[in-house]
């Protein structure tokens, strides 16, 4: 697959930003057990199904002893802690993809550790791994499903973002869904995070003029100030639906849909004929616990798409598109390197802080990638 890569819209310069927003200055907090000798496993396990948004009692963080690996086994030291918001789904029983966790288990998640101890031929002590720990300190592995960092890897976080889920995520909705064409108008929801973020740039550098939809000022600014993308629509702000109309006189090609609701309401009479949509999350929707009030649109929507011959496709990233992943990670890492991706990432500190920021993730308080830094 190959990306076209019109004359590439980097911002002004060839320059990586790399912002990262400490949100705490809790210090590293190892855990002991009462000896204060034994080290010990944090574990932030599923205590209760939420109803609506999830509340920090649903959570609970549990101590227990370090696991040991056996023979063909490694000692799995968590770094860092991916949070996404498919996690929401994982807590809850309603069909999908994916199993949930069952509840008192561990919280599933990405992670960047370090091999503490190895017994496995493959893995030595100190090396990196990108894996799924989940929400806990230690982890015993057989070494299925790791990915082994290369020795001085300058940014591991971004092999769960930009290198990883997000960025893979967007680089294959876009180009095998979207399909955007040069001239084209893409509009992308949730647009400052780290998949509409990377749609926006791409669909930038092939050409298209490219409309993101953030939730504050702030994010809005950094969309169009650093990202470059030609407009960017606060839909916390007044009329969302004329605001969008008057940002995209050609009407809508290709829609990135991350979130749903109201924004999807804002660009569904916009879409032109021929529009495409990749359907990949509807983060409006995750906490909701009834339909949304008012008549059924829904005849409304499908006559759209029926006159307007608009084709939407939903899309689970790498169970659909995963033979995709090696050449979508080559051609990032040059994305990256030579800045025309940029890339920003929001640091929590401390596994014990993880629930809360998973919280406020769902209310769009994150502001970028969202990270834990459970060790250094
Ligand atoms: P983000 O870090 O962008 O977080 C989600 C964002 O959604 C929030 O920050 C918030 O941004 C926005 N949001 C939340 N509630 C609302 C609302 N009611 N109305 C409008 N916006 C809202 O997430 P990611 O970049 O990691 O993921 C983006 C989407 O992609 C998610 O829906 C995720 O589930 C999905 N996804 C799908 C995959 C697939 O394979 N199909 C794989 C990976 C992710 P803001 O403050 O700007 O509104």
């Amino acid at each position: 697959m190959a990306l076209v890569c019109a004359p590439c819209n980097t911002g002004g310069g060839a320059r990586q930003l790399r912002r990262v927003l400490q949100r705490t200055d809790a210090p590293q907090a190892l855990a002991y057990g009462a000896s204060m000798n034994i080290l010990m496993n944090r574990r932030v396990l599923l205590n209760a199904r939420p109803q609506g948004m999830p509340q920090a009692s649903d959570f609970r963080l549990e101590h227990s002893p370090v696991p040991q690996p056996g023979p063909g086994e490694l000692l799995l030291r968590t770094l860092l802690l991916s949070l996404d918001p498919y996690m929401r789904g994982r807590m809850s029983e309603a069909p999908s993809y994916a199993p949930p966790v069952e509840l008192g288990e561990l919280m599933v998640g990405s992670t960047v550790s370090r091999v503490e101890a190895s017994q496995h031929p493959d893995f030595k002590v100190g090396e990196l791994v990108a894996g799924a720990s989940g929400w806990q300190d230690f982890a015993v592995s057989n070494g299925q499903g790791l990915r082994t960092l290369p020795y001085g890897t300058e940014h591991p976080s971004h092999w769960l973002g930009v290198l990883g889920l997000t960025g893979f995520t967007a680089y294959v909705g876009l180009l095998e869904i979207g399909r955007p064409k040069a001239g084209e108008t893409v509009v992308v929801a949730a647009a400052s995070g780290p998949v509409g973020s990377v749609v926006g740039q791409l669909a930038l550098s092939m050409g298209c003029s490219v409309v993101g939809i953030a939730g504050s000022e702030d994010k809005c600014n950094y969309v169009r100030d650093t990202l470059r993308f030609t407009q960017c629509l606060n839909h916390h702000g007044d009329n969302l639906p004329a605001a969008l109309a008057a940002a995209c006189p050609q009407g809508i090609d290709v829609y990135f849909e991350n979130v749903g609701g109201a924004v999807f309401d804002a660009v569904l009479p916009l879409l032109n004929p021929g529009a495409r949509i990749a359907l990949c999350g509807l983060a409006a929707d995750y906490n909701a616990t009834a339909l949304p009030p008012g008549p059924d649109r829904l005849p409304q929507f499908m006559g759209r798409l029926l006159r307007r011959r608009v084709r939407l496709q939903g899309f689970i990233a790498f169970e659909d598109f995963g033979a995709h992943f090696p050449t979508f990670f080559a051609a990032m890492q040059g994305w990256l390197h030579s800045g025309q991706i940029q890339v920003l990432e929001d640091f929590v500190v401390g596994l014990e802080n993880a629930p809360e920021a998973f919280i406020g993730l769902l209310q769009g308080r994150n502001f970028g990638k969202l990270l834990v830094r459970v060790a250094q």
